[in-house]
């Protein structure tokens, strides 16, 4: 493809930041091509062009290039398609919306994405927006990423004697080999973090359902507390780094 040619692509903006007198650098999550960085020329004195829609969680549908070599893509047009408003002026749907930005920023690279991903985010996004409760939206959201980003987390076995899940035993995650640890099994004294059958249960439940059918689910008060600080901690051991939007989920 000549690197001159324009396409369409439906993209979520991750990022946008100010680039000399006129112009803005944005990071969008695409559809087609995954993560992608551009120069919109002229976005700061061009209202007709761009206000209002570079705006981080908005949803658009770009024209761009697409590059090559890591140069940046040229944003030619942007059309609103959603821009998240009550996402916006709810401050735990805002703080929730920034923890999975984070998330997705961390594991993508230039041009680089899974397929499933989009979807994903787009899901995540309008949950949000429609009023889902955000900490069950987030649960949903990590165990499906870290399944879409090839890092399942292993939960339907014991990783020491490979044992499927029983319910006459209680379970701990083991985070630093990503998986489950049956009552016998468990070292006492080891660092655990105990996932209940309940939370077991939904959250196989959520790695299972169509993304139309998630907001079906349902997560008791423990099995979200259970839940976050087990996907929290896999997530920190899995990028070696703190999260650092996590420190201003509402909870
Ligand atoms: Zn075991």
């Amino acid at each position: 493809m000549n690197n001159k040619q324009q396409v369409e692509s439906a993209a979520i903006v991750l990022d946008c930041r100010e680039h000399g007198e006129s112009d803005v650098i944005v990071t969008f999550f695409c559809r087609h091509y995954g993560r992608l960085t551009g120069i919109a020329k002229g976005a700061k004195r061009s209202k007709k062009r761009f206000v209002n829609k570079l705006e981080i969680f908005s949803s658009l549908q770009l024209l761009h290039t697409v590059p090559q070599n890591n140069r940046l893509a040229f944003i030619a047009e942007a059309d609103l398609c959603d821009g998240f408003l009550s996402l916006r002026n709810n401050i735990s749907c805002y703080t929730t919306a920034s923890v999975i930005r984070e998330f997705v920023l961390l594991a993508t690279k230039e041009m680089e994405g899974d397929d499933g991903l989009y979807p994903l985010l787009i899901w995540s996004l309008s949950s949000l927006n429609s009023g889902r409760p955000p900490l069950i939206v987030l649960i949903l959201f990590l165990i499906r990423f870290y399944a879409l980003i090839g890092y399942s987390p292993i939960l339907d076995s014991c990783l020491e004697c490979g044992q499927q899940l029983r319910t006459d035993k209680t379970y701990c995650f083991h985070v630093a080999s990503g998986g489950l640890r049956c009552s016998k099994c468990t070292e006492k004294g080891t660092n655990r973090l105990k996932l209940s059958q309940g939370t077991l249960k939904s959250l196989a439940a959520a790695l299972q359902q169509p993304l139309e059918r998630l907001n079906r689910l349902q997560f008791s008060k423990n099995s979200q507390e259970e839940a976050l600080t087990f996907l929290h901690s896999y997530g920190r051991q899995l990028f070696q780094r703190e999260i650092v939007s996590w420190a201003f989920l509402i909870k």
